[in-house]
């Protein structure tokens, strides 16, 4: 009998569907989708074939994505393109203080060579407040960058209403769909933005493999320069198989996002309850905010986060004190600091994270763990 696990670390990578697996496999062309020859013409159709999937999906037209080697580029291009392309003197740039740092790095870099920045804080809950993202913007401010949903802890942030408080003459916005994509909707059109970005590994896809969406006519400036692949912003020959496995993930998010976000509820809400009742005085991050289905950021008061995760480890609950990225430093959560959470707290803090692949024997074997984990280390505390 192969020892119990439970990976509870989905916000950091997914498993990869089976499905997805299977049409990447399935990928058989083998020559340069560049090549003007029949074998190039038939590697062009296969990430054109993709390309066009993935815009079905999310009911955008084709030549309006990017296929690019992740979210952290797809943000950069984002960002950096956006702004570059503006040709404005001293830009002005309004994100928050809850983003990914694949959003804050580029903005920082920006404000390094000269452009403003104004960072907005959120409410204690997770979420940033519509009507302060809106006030931060002036004259001068040409791109506007709030993430869909957070990954450390699953609060859902007010895209739409940020882009209606902005009506009239307004800066782009755009918004880091990474974490949101198979437990939301994120079709560009309901959410009215100008430029979303999305990551296959999140959403049982491969690694290595996102896409930006760029509305027609909005105009970026490239970060690298190459040949003319991917309309001159992205060049480089283009990674078929990561495309076909990116609209793969995608479609399954779309096809099974009911069921799946119903498994995923089902989960968390097991667990939660499960630990609030075997385990004294736990403290539930970002509980007033509308959250994703799959996260859960808990304190444990008295236990130091990164010795709960290594006894953990040891037993086979696979988690994360939040964003894999910045996981190993020992730098404290930006997020939850900027939540205005203590740092003790935020010392005590791990992510339990789900998927819809999670099975029950993970959950239970999860709850049979952690309890009296938690009460060692508590005692040796
Ligand atoms: N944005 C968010 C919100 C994320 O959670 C992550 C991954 O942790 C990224 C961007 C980076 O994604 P990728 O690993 O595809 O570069």
């Amino acid at each position: 009998m192969p020892e119990p696990i439970a990976y509870l670390d989905n916000a950091a990578t997914t498993r990869m569907h089976p499905e997805v697996a299977a049409a990447m496999a399935a990928v058989s062309a083998y020559a340069n989708p560049s090549s003007n020859h029949t074998p190039g013409r038939a590697a062009r159709a296969v990430l054109e074939g993709a390309r066009a999937r993935l815009a079905r999906y999310l009911e955008v037209a084709p030549e309006e994505l990017v296929f690019t080697a992740g979210a952290t580029e797809a943000n950069n291009l984002a960002v950096l393109g956006s702004v570059r392309a503006a040709r404005v003197e001293r830009p002005h740039v309004v994100t928050t203080a809850i983003e990914h740092a694949a959003v804050l790095g580029p903005v920082r870099a920006l404000e390094a060579a000269g452009a403003s920045v104004t960072i907005v804080a959120p409410a204690p809950d997770g979420r940033v407040r519509a009507e302060a993202v809106a006030a931060a913007v002036n004259e001068r401010t040409v791109l506007v960058s709030v993430m869909l949903a957070n990954n450390e802890t699953g609060a859902i942030q007010p895209v739409r209403e940020i882009v209606e408080r902005l009506q009239g003459h307004r800066p782009l916005v755009h918004t880091d769909a990474a974490q949101a994509c198979g437990k939301l909707a994120v079709r560009p059109a309901d959410l009215g933005v100008d430029l979303l970005t999305l990551s296959a590994h999140k959403a049982h896809g491969p690694r290595a493999s996102g896409a930006l969406w760029i509305r027609r006519g909005v105009r970026l400036e490239p970060l690298t320069y190459g040949g003319g692949h991917e309309a001159g912003l992205r060049p480089g020959t283009e990674h078929l198989e990561a495309a076909v496995g990116l609209a793969a993930a995608v479609a399954i998010a779309v096809d099974d996002l009911e069921r799946n976000v119903a498994r995923m509820r089902g989960c968390t809400d097991r667990l939660r309850t499960a630990l609030s009742a075997a385990v004294p005085g736990l403290h539930w991050h970002a509980e007033a905010a509308e959250r994703l289905p799959n996260i859960l950021s808990v304190a444990v008061p008295g236990v130091d986060a990164e010795a709960l995760l290594m006894q953990l480890d040891g037993a086979g609950v696979y988690c994360s004190t939040g964003s894999a990225c910045t996981a190993g430093s020992l730098e404290p959560s930006h997020v939850l600091e900027a939540m205005g959470i203590a740092a003790d707290v935020i010392r005590a803090t791990v992510r339990l994270s789900v998927a819809a692949d999670t099975t029950d024997a993970e959950i239970a074997h999860a709850l049979a763990v952690l309890p009296p984990v938690v009460e060692r280390l508590r005692a040796l505390a």
